[in-house]
């Protein structure tokens, strides 16, 4: 029989290092991850036995067992799942599969030692946490359906390699045999292990058994003891969800929570109900208190775990939740799905379909409640997940009113930093005010130090400030409650000073007409502004334009963008443009004032963020003018 020798892949080395040298202070988890790792095993081969009843060979009996041998430090963690193949064992043992593992070690390089202990218990590492309280691990594993000589040995001692050779085992599963370090020996203590899975891993829905050792009277001679092994179910195996909810306890919750997220922090929020009348089923879901590191990774399942009749089909449901609300973890345990379900077949389901509408509404129904009842609680939710909830007012059109019954926003009127509700926003709007304007911005302090919100200050309007890129795409055509969005950057403003307007308009008509020509092509038109208040000018796009920052990323892209020109706004009432009008009026020096008027739209591009198109120009000009007032 041959031994192979391999090698682990750099980032699972880099994992091991971390796990061995760990300072981590629960090192108990490991327990968790392999019971874990059982348990889902036996999820699997029990579900595609319902289409291939060969892999129960038999034995549908499902179990979970730890052993002890004291004697020689050896903990082991066996159960009668679906078993590797010698080649799985060397893929799901030598290497890691999830990407959002690599992005964890590289979160870890940075961080001090400590910090890195914690990061360990929040991503939950699986298999190979189990390093931290083993100097040796042998797991034997046999494939659901293969014969028994079939089997696989894997060993390693968590030094870079692993060896795998060929062997024997009874029956289909694994056995994990851990050989415990010198200094982590209370792992092998009968009431310790019962601690640690009473804590995580009670609600476990395959019975977990301890094999004791109990000192018994011997049949034989009754005066004497001896020792016999017996086997002692450990879990209470009864699905939390399925339980009463005045019997289940906070800390039996936040367990359970952190066992199917691997997050941990304890959830903000549980939903915990049962649907009854056509359809029935049970629902459990939880919205985190933190955003989870790989939520915006490519791997990130979305939805709930669905369970039919307490079997476990799909460990993330899609169907089951809108993508605004992939933040949700969980479980449906529906009872009126056929057990054989395949996924073509729930994307179309009718049931499918009625419990997604439920749970949604369900959910949005706890974010309102919250944010009526717990208003303070709200906003740490919103903090973290605002920016995924507000897709929904892109993507589903049915959800427009109730989604924006739950925005919160920052506003000129508040404190940098205070979120207000939309609702609030329209409940306070001035008489004759019809839109919900807003600004977007790199940041709050640039939104209200920028020009185009002078008018609003200036006649007490407040204007929502949006600084998260997508705000553009999500907002530009929205109504809330019959009031549409209006961004105050584009386009003409409903709120100007129509009344001076028009009579000034007439005066300074020659004066525009100049700066145009001067602008050339440069400007799509020039006008007079009703937004400014204290700048000299800004520009604007057209109604319907695509923003600033949209068209950046679309051009980081490498996509093309039509070029889009802007408007130049000019303050009629600035001492800058009266002056000019004056000059100009007396018909002096074209030149000086063209002059003038490439350094006045220089100004606008500066405000607009961008860069004069000839620094050292601009910078002569403005040097003349220096000097010459100097002078005077
Ligand atoms: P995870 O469980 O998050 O995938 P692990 O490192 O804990 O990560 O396990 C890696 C893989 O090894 C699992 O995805 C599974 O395929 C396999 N595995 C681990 N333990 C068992 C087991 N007891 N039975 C069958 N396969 C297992």
């Amino acid at each position: 029989m041959s031994i192979q020798s391999h090698e682990f892949k750099t980032e699972v080395k880099q994992l091991l290092d971390l796990m061995i040298h760990s300072l981590y202070s629960h090192k108990e988890v490991f327990l968790r991850e392999l019971i874990s790792n059982a348990s889902d095993a036996i999820d699997k081969v029990r579900f595609l036995g319902l289409t291939n009843q060969t892999l129960y060979e038999a034995n549908t009996d499902w179990k979970i067992k730890i052993s002890v041998d004291a004697e020689n430090s050896i903990l082991t963690v066996s159960d009668n799942g679906i078993g590797m193949s010698k080649d799985e064992i060397v893929e799901a043992l030598g290497t890691i599969a999830h990407s959002g593992t690599r992005e964890f070690l590289e979160q870890l390089q940075s961080k001090e030692n400590l910090q890195k202990a914690d990061l360990i218990g929040q991503f939950g590492v699986g298999f190979y946490s189990s390093f931290m309280v083993a100097d040796k691990i042998t797991v034997i594993s046999r494939k659901a359906g293969l014969p028994n000589d079939m089997a696989v040995k894997w060993e390693s001692t968590g030094d870079g390699r692993f060896t795998v050779e060929d062997t024997k085992r009874d029956g289909r599963g694994t056995d994990v045999i851990l050989h415990i370090k010198e200094d982590e020996k209370r792992y092998l203590q009968e009431w310790e292990i019962k601690a640690i899975v009473k804590k995580y891993s009670d609600f476990i829905e395959h019975p977990i058994y301890l094999e004791v050792e109990r000192e018994k009277q011997s049949e034989l001679d009754k005066t004497k003891t001896v020792k016999v092994k017996e086997e002692e179910k450990i879990n209470s195996q009864k699905a939390l969800w399925l339980r009463d909810k005045s019997e289940i306890t906070k800390e039996e919750y936040d367990e359970f929570y952190k066992h199917i997220s691997h997050d941990f922090n304890p959830p903000q929020k549980v939903i915990h109900y049962k649907a009854e009348g056509t359809q029935e089923f049970t629902v459990l879901l939880f919205i985190p208190s933190k955003m989870p590191f790989n939520l915006y990774f490519k791997d990130y399942k979305i939805g709930p775990m669905l369970y039919i009749k307490r079997v476990q089909i799909m460990k993330n449901c899609e169907d089951l939740l809108p993508e605004y609300l992939r933040f949700v973890k969980g479980v449906v345990d529906a009872d009126d799905l056929p057990l054989n379900v395949s996924r073509e077949m729930l994307q179309n389901n009718r049931q499918v379909e009625i419990i997604r509408k439920n749970i949604t509404k369900k959910v949005l129904d706890t974010l309102s409640e919250m944010m009526q009842n717990e208003y303070d609680e709200y906003v740490k939710f919103y903090r973290e997940f605002g920016k995924i909830l507000k897709e929904a007012i892109h993507f589903d059109f049915s959800k427009r009113d109730t989604v924006g019954d739950l925005l919160l926003f920052e506003s000129i009127n508040s404190a940098e930093g205070n979120l207000i509700r939309l609702k609030d926003y329209v409940d306070n709007m001035q008489e004759g005010q019809d839109a919900i304007y807003y600004i977007t911005a790199q940041n709050y302090k640039d939104a209200v130090n920028s020009p185009y919100i002078e008018i609003f200050k200036k006649k007490g309007i407040d204007v929502l400030v949006l600084t998260d890129p997508i705000d553009d795409i999500i907002f530009t055509d929205y109504e809330y409650n019959g009031k549409r969005f209006k961004a105050v950057m584009k386009g003409e403003l409903d709120i100007t000073r129509s009344d001076d307007k028009t009579d000034s308009k007439k005066d300074f008509e020659p004066l525009l007409k100049f700066i145009k020509d001067v602008l050339d092509n440069k400007v799509k038109d020039v006008r007079l502004s009703g937004r400014l208040t204290d700048s000299p000018c800004c520009l604007v796009y057209d109604e319907g334009a695509v923003d600033q920052r949209i068209e950046m990323i679309m051009k980081a892209m490498g996509q093309t963008v039509q070029e889009q020109k802007k408007i130049l706004e000019i303050n009629p009432s600035h001492p800058l443009f009266m002056t000019m009008n004056e000059r100009f009026e007396k018909g002096i020096n074209r030149d000086e004032l063209t002059k003038f008027v490439k350094l006045l739209y220089d100004h606008a591009l500066i405000l607009d963020g961008s860069r004069p198109e000839n620094p050292s120009d601009t910078i002569k000009t403005l040097s003349e003018i220096l000097i010459q007032s100097l002078k005077t």
